[in-house]
C-alpha cells in the first residue's frame, strides 16, 4: 500500500523547483540510488540499461574508424601521474590515493585514475617505434574517480562516473585533426539521434580547456535550470603528452619525432542532461531509441473477461515484436501483475518514462482496436488492430518531436548580451549567454574572479566578431563570440 501512494505521490515541479525535482525524479523512477559512499551513487538496471544504449552506439561507430578497445589498470604510480606538468596540476587536488595494502604502507603511492593518460602513454612509449605502428587508435569503457568537494549531483557531478576515453597517436598534426572532428561528430550524431538532445559544438578558452592539451572541443547543453552541462569532449594535445611520456618514432626519412595525440570522452553525465531536459512532472521521458522499454502493454481485465484480454494482448505483443523487428526481449513488455490496479502501472511507467503505452480492455477487443498513449505529450486515442503499423511511425514522432522540442529550448534560450549588466541579467534569466570576447587569459582570469559561478563555455564555431567589435569584458578588440553560463 505504501509503494502504491508512492506512486502516485506527485513530483515537485520542474520550473519552479528543478533541483528537487531533479533529485526526487532520480530515485522514485529508479534510476538511481545514493550510497554509503558520499558521491557516489548506484546505478540501478534502468540507468545502466541507458547507458549501455550509449555505449553501443558510441562503439559501433568508433569501430568503423578503426578504434579499438583495451583495459589499462586502475591505478597509476605517482612517479608515472607526474610527468605532464599541466596535467599533474589540473588533476592532483581531485586524486584519490591507495597508500596501504593490509597495514603496510606502500613505497610508492597509486593513484586512483582520474584519467588514464599517464598509464596508458607508458605503455605507447614502448609500442610506438616507428610511423608504420601509427596511427594507433585505443578505447577504454571503464570507470574514474575525481575526489570533487563540490555538491554532488546524480549523474551530472559525481566523483565515480563511468565514461570512455580513447586516446589516439598520430604521425601528423593533419590525421589527428581529421579524426578529431569525426570523432565529435559520432558524439553529436549520437546525442542527436539517440539520446535526442542538441547541444552547441564548440571550442574551450584557455582556462577551460583540459589540463595538459593544446585545444579542447566539446558539445554545451542548457539544463532547464539554466546551468550549461558539458557534454562529450575532444582534446587535442600536439606533442604535450609525447614529450613527457617519451612517445616518438622514426619517419619515413628515418627522423625522430614525437606522435600528435588526441584524446576523447562521453560519459554518464550524459544519462542526467537527457533526463533534466526531456522529463515533466509525471516522470522520466525517454526518447524510443534509448529506453530500454518501448511499450508496455498493460491489460485490464476481470475474473471472467481474463483469458480473452491476455490473449488478444499477447497477440497484439507478438505483431509489434514483429512490426519493429526488435529482438530485445525488453523493449515490449506486458504487464500482467494482478496485485497493482491499471490506474497504479499507468503511473508508474508515465514515471519510469516508457515512450509508448498500449492499454487493451473488453471494449478495444470488440472494436478490434487498442488504446494507446503517448509519454511525451500526454495524448491518448485508439488505432485499429489492422494499422497497428502506426505505431512504429509513433516511436520515430515521438524520437523527432524531443530531439525538436529539445533544440527549440536551447535557440530560444540562447540571448545576444552587449555588456556585463546584459550578461548578468541572461544568466538570472536561466539563460545562455553569447558576447564578444578577446579570449585572453588574463580578461578570463579577471571574469572568473568578479563574475564567480558564470564561466565561458565554449566559443562559437560558426560565427566571428565584426571587425569593430570589442570584448564586452575589457574593451579590446574582440577575437571571438563566447557562450557563457553558469555550469555544472
Ligand atoms: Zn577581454
Amino acid at each position: 500500500m505504501e509503494k502504491q501512494q508512492n506512486i502516485k505521490q506527485k513530483l515537485p515541479d520542474k520550473f519552479s523547483n528543478f533541483s528537487e525535482w531533479y533529485q526526487q525524479l532520480i530515485l522514485r523512477s529508479g534510476l538511481a540510488d545514493y550510497s554509503s559512499v558520499s558521491g557516489c551513487i548506484v546505478y540501478r538496471p534502468l540507468a545502466y540499461a541507458i547507458w549501455e544504449k550509449i555505449m553501443q552506439e558510441v562503439d559501433k561507430r568508433f569501430k568503423q574508424l578503426g578504434i579499438k578497445n583495451c583495459y589499462f589498470p586502475l591505478f597509476i604510480p605517482e612517479k608515472l601521474f607526474e610527468k605532464e606538468a599541466e596535467h599533474i596540476a589540473g588533476f592532483k587536488p581531485e586524486v584519490a590515493w591507495v597508500t596501504h595494502a593490509g597495514d603496510t604502507k606502500l613505497a610508492e603511492r597509486l593513484a586512483v585514475r582520474p584519467t588514464s593518460e599517464a598509464i596508458m602513454y607508458a605503455s605507447y612509449s614502448k609500442w610506438i617505434r616507428s610511423w608504420r605502428d601509427l596511427p594507433l587508435k585505443l578505447n577504454q569503457w571503464n570507470n574514474v574517480v575525481r575526489w570533487e568537494f563540490k555538491h554532488p549531483v546524480p549523474f551530472l557531478r559525481g566523483r565515480e562516473f563511468l565514461w570512455n576515453e580513447g586516446h589516439n597517436a598520430y604521425a601528423t598534426e593533419k590525421e589527428a585533426m581529421e579524426d578529431l572532428w569525426k570523432i565529435l561528430n559520432i558524439y553529436k550524431d549520437v546525442c542527436e539521434n539517440i539520446l535526442a538532445l542538441y547541444g552547441i559544438v564548440g571550442k574551450k578558452t584557455e582556462l577551460e580547456k583540459f589540463a595538459g592539451a593544446v585545444s579542447s572541443y566539446a558539445i554545451e547543453f542548457l539544463l532547464p535550470n539554466g546551468k550549461a552541462a558539458q557534454g562529450p569532449d575532444a582534446h587535442f594535445d600536439g606533442e604535450n603528452f609525447a614529450k613527457a611520456y617519451d612517445i616518438c618514432f622514426l619517419d619515413q626519412q628515418q627522423q625522430k619525432r614525437y606522435v600528435q595525440q588526441i584524446t576523447y570522452a562521453i560519459s554518464t553525465r550524459m544519462i542526467g542532461v537527457m533526463v533534466a531536459i526531456h522529463s515533466d512532472n509525471h516522470g522520466l521521458v525517454l526518447p524510443p531509441k534509448v529506453a530500454p522499454t518501448k511499450i508496455v502493454i498493460i491489460p485490464i481485465f476481470d475474473k471472467q473477461t481474463k483469458q480473452n484480454v491476455l490473449d488478444y494482448a499477447k497477440q497484439v505483443k507478438s505483431e509489434l515484436v514483429k512490426l519493429l523487428s526488435n529482438s530485445d526481449s525488453d523493449a515490449i513488455i506486458i504487464d500482467d501483475r494482478e496485485q497493482y490496479t491499471p490506474g497504479y502501472k499507468f503511473n508508474e511507467y508515465e514515471l519510469k518514462g516508457v515512450p509508448v503505452r498500449i492499454e487493451i480492455g473488453m471494449r478495444d477487443i470488440e472494436q478490434e482496436s487498442v488504446t494507446v498513449f503517448r509519454r511525451d505529450t500526454l495524448e491518448r486515442f485508439t488505432i485499429k488492430l489492422s494499422q497497428l503499423s502506426k505505431i512504429k511511425e509513433l516511436l520515430d514522432e515521438i524520437q523527432k518531436n524531443l530531439f525538436e522540442k529539445a533544440k527549440q529550448f536551447l535557440l530560444s534560450n540562447v540571448v545576444t548580451v552587449n555588456n556585463i549588466d546584459e550578461l548578468k541579467q541572461a544568466i538570472a534569466n536561466k539563460k545562455m549567454a553569447k558576447a564578444n570576447f578577446c579570449c585572453t587569459k588574463e580578461c578570463e582570469q579577471n571574469i572568473a574572479e568578479q563574475l564567480e559561478a558564470i564561466t565561458p563555455r565554449v566559443i562559437a564555431l560558426d560565427e566571428k566578431p565584426n571587425e569593430n567589435d570589442k570584448c564586452i569584458f575589457c574593451g579590446k578588440k574582440a577575437q571571438a563570440v563566447v557562450y557563457f553560463a553558469r555550469s555544472y
